[in-house]
């Protein structure tokens, strides 16, 4: 797994600073705008759906306390917090999603 570069200077961002990103993230080099690729933002707009579906199917075939799924639910959404830096990809364009 590789942090995204810059697109124009070829900065390697650093991964604490693409934790909270939405859509867009200005280079601390170069300032140039970059903007998460279109194939990456139709990937992500997946994520949520197939999340919720998978854990309804768990949640309706085992017999698991709720406080536990919860639990769970949590580490995920977590786990998938820390890694989506490393599965960024950036242009300098903003392209259309479809
Ligand atoms: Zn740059």
């Amino acid at each position: 797994m590789k942090l995204p570069d810059c697109s124009t200077c070829h900065y390697s961002f650093q991964w604490k600073e693409l934790l909270f990103i939405m859509g867009a993230k200005k280079c601390p080099k170069c300032g140039v705008q970059q903007y998460i690729t279109a194939q990456r933002k139709r990937q992500g707009l997946w994520f949520g759906p197939v999340a919720g579906i998978i854990t309804a199917v768990i949640v309706q075939t085992a017999p698991l306390p709720f406080s536990f799924i919860w639990a769970v639910a949590g580490v995920l959404i977590t786990a998938a917090i820390l890694i989506n830096p490393f599965w960024l990809e950036f242009t300098e364009k903003d392209e259309p999603l479809f």
